[in-house]
């Protein structure tokens, strides 16, 4: 194998520029020639490829984003569409390709292997954590402590003020965020898809923790049970006399710098997918699983099912009693 190429794809995540400098520079080590594709798979069909060389990823370890950029194309779900997709890999050279991105993005890895022989590899780069096979997927980290920030400045006022406050979080469908972030940033309640929950027990530990002197009631809320301005008008209903504001987090959480956990995950991702390539290995997905850097088959990584953690749900409950 001389030239490899890689991609980001999908939503973005800060440290996937970690995990472009890792593939790069892991390349050159190794002798190879390594393409940028930019915009995702709209770049690889479009042929938007670059040169990229130890200095093309220099001074971007610490910065969110993706400087490949990064894009969402219905079109490659089309075969024509991949057709053209692998018409670019053949022009350029490129004999190994590295997609950094969610599960959405290792579905077109996965046909572009099967259809065209492509050497692909994997890397989950998603703030929500939501991919089964890893513990954790980069950006995670950094979202994670992006919250807490947040929850700890809206934490100041609603003491000041002695109110209630839903922080709406992203995750999509998953509560990770929402459960890591509420647990570290000690959130009253955390309301996520996984685990049941009812407004009158929400409602009742409000008024609880009213009567036993609580200055504040942070309710952190994952966007996949519904909008915060929903839950407020619910819990307006059964306690109108409450002052109760609301924040939703947003884009907020997708950027800024990556922190020590999702730099160190993107370093040893971005290196492994290297190795692979040059192990002759193709369709893997990069995981980290007890603690181990591994790799699963596209087909059985895409089906495995994620266990909710649901002691750490548990442990949030007694803490914030
Ligand atoms: P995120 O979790 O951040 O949204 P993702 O990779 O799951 O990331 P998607 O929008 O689902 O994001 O997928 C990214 C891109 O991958 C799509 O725009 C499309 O180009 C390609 N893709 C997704 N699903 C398929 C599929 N079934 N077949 C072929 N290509 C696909």
């Amino acid at each position: 194998m001389k030239t490899i190429g890689i991609l980001t794809s999908g939503g973005d995540a800060p440290g996937m520029n970690a995990a472009i400098r890792a593939v790069v520079r892991t390349g050159i080590y190794y002798g190879l020639k390594v393409k940028g594709i930019m915009r995702g798979y709209a770049g690889l069909v479009e042929d938007e490829v670059i040169d990229l060389n130890l200095s093309s990823v220099g001074d971007i370890l610490q910065k969110g984003g993706t400087i490949l950029r990064t894009a969402r194309c219905e079109e490659f779900k089309k075969k024509e569409v991949r057709k053209k997709a692998y018409e670019t890999l053949q022009k350029h050279g490129i004999e190994g390709l590295v997609i950094i991105g969610g599960d959405g993005s290792f579905r077109g890895a996965q046909l572009l292997s099967e259809e065209w022989n492509v050497n692909t590899i994997g890397i989950p780069g998603t703030i929500d954590n939501d991919i089964p096979c890893t513990d954790y997927t980069i950006g995670f980290d950094t979202a994670c402590n992006t919250v807490i920030d947040a929850i700890n400045k809206i934490r100041d006022t609603a003491t000041s003020h002695e109110r209630a406050n839903i922080i709406e979080v992203m995750g999509r469908n998953a509560g990770y965020i929402a459960l890591y972030a509420g647990l570290a940033g000690g959130a009253e309640m955390i309301i996520l898809p996984e685990v049941e929950w009812s407004i009158d027990e929400l409602c009742d530990k409000i008024t609880y923790g009213i009567k036993r002197g609580k200055l504040h009631h942070i309710i952190v809320l994952a966007e996949g049970v519904m909008s915060a301005p929903e839950l407020a008008k619910m819990i307006k209903e059964r306690l109108p006399k409450l002052d109760l504001r609301y924040t939703i987090l947003g884009h907020i959480q997708r950027g800024g710098a990556p922190t020590v956990m999702d730099r160190v995950l993107a370093s040893q991702m971005g290196a492994r997918a290297v190795e692979l390539l040059l192990e002759n290995k193709t369709k893997r997905i990069i995981s980290i699983r007890n603690n181990q850097i591994v790799d699963d088959d596209i087909d059985e990584a895409l089906s495995m099912k994620k266990e909710f953690n649901r002691k750490l749900y548990e442990l949030s409950k007694i803490l914030s009693i």
